[in-house]
């Protein structure tokens, strides 16, 4: 089969309104740090998620280093977290000085298993990140019992996982502080760019303040009681996320389309599992991702499927894998090894038409 238009694995889709919106940003010359959308954006998006409060940061990454730190977490201080996710969650424990402590996933629906979470607690242990791999929410009930027994606070990486839902709550709205991503490739985007969400209002008052060089407003002069950062969002930025926001419900719908296309065409393909989530969750399906059990490994059957015109790509490495986390003991992540070992992220840009996700059914049937 030959499409006219490439199938992309997770490209933006960005349109007239993304330019009518950066025109007129432009046109106001209020491209920077200032800039009324910038608040315009924070309100709508706590709105939508049913949260207090929202603060624009540069990049996902940025908001959950914030997030560590309005925390207080510190050197000796452990944090715990998947053993399979982006780095991006685990780096910011090392740039407070802390310490990560790994936890193995569900084999199932890949995400932390809060039993293994219960038995790495310690008296050092001062936070909890989920992350909804791949969009799919965290089983957030068990998770956040455990919070409350020992009374530490989770900080979801919602970077992925913008309008999904567990049990009728927007993921990113269950922990005390978490963190959302809009680099290019998330569920929507403004080029990079990040948000920190919290229902506390002083500690987003705080955190608002921090973002920008801890700079004392009541003061006319440049006044930092504190030291700040520069983790601030433009103007351009926000215009930018304001036209993704507006069009984010079809944007979900459509990656909701993809997932329900991919889990019938695998329906009855015993070597093919996607992806479960938990009962009462809803993903938002920034990736739809397989398991395949097959004689051929993974990246050979990616070449196949390039070479017919399908982009893939592999699940995470765990952080394990990586030389600066080296001295975790690898034996204890089986189930994170063998979804790597297995796992791939099948296209799931919303550039691309439902019968194009059809093709890629049929032609992964027939792989
Ligand atoms: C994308 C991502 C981040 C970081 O977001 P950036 O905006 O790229 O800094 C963090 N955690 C996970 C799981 C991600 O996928």
């Amino acid at each position: 089969m030959v499409f006219i238009k490439p199938i992309l694995l997770d490209a933006p889709n960005l349109g007239e309104l993304e330019k009518k919106y950066l025109c007129d940003c432009i046109d106001s010359t209020v491209v920077s740090s200032v800039g009324e959308n910038i608040r315009i954006f924070e309100n709508k998006f706590a709105e939508y998620l049913k949260a207090k409060k929202a603060v624009s940061t540069q990049s996902g990454t940025a908001a959950i280093h914030l997030a560590l730190y309005e925390l207080g977490i510190g050197p000796g201080d452990e944090v715990i977290v998947p053993v399979l996710t982006f780095v991006a969650t685990v780096n910011p424990i090392k740039y407070v000085g802390a310490t990560p402590v790994f936890v193995d996933v569900d084999p199932e629906t890949w995400n932390i298993d809060p039993n293994e979470i219960e038995k790495h607690i310690t008296n050092k242990t001062k936070a909890i990140i989920p992350v909804h791999l791949y969009g799919n929410p965290c089983d957030m009930n068990k998770i956040m019992e455990i919070s409350k027994k020992y009374n530490i606070p989770v900080l979801e990486d919602a970077t992925e996982s913008l309008g999904a839902t567990y049990k009728d709550k927007f993921t990113g709205t269950f922990g005390e502080i978490n963190a959302f991503s809009f680099n290019g490739n998330k569920i929507m985007t403004t080029g990079g760019g990040g948000m920190i969400v919290t229902n506390d209002e002083k500690k987003a008052e705080h955190l608002k303040f921090l973002v920008n060089q801890a700079k004392d407003n009541n003061t006319d002069h440049y006044f930092h009681p504190e030291i700040g950062f520069n983790y601030r969002m433009t103007n351009l930025e926000a215009s930018l996320g304001l036209a993704q926001f507006e069009r984010l419900p079809g944007f979900l719908n459509k990656k909701r389309k993809f997932a329900e296309i991919y889990k019938q065409g695998f329906e009855n393909n015993e070597k093919i599992t996607f992806q479960k989530s938990y009962e009462g969750a809803i993903s938002s399906y920034w990736l739809p991702s397989i398991k395949v059990e097959s004689h051929k490994t993974i990246p050979e059957i990616q070449k196949e499927l390039k070479e017919k015109g399908i982009p893939t790509r592999r699940i995470f490495p765990p952080i394990v894998e990586f030389p600066p986390y080296k001295e975790y003991k690898k034996e204890e992540y089986k189930n994170a090894y063998e979804i790597y070992k297995k796992g791939l992220n099948l296209p799931g840009s919303t550039m691309n038409d439902e019968e194009q996700i059809e093709y890629i059914v049929e032609v992964l049937n027939n792989v």
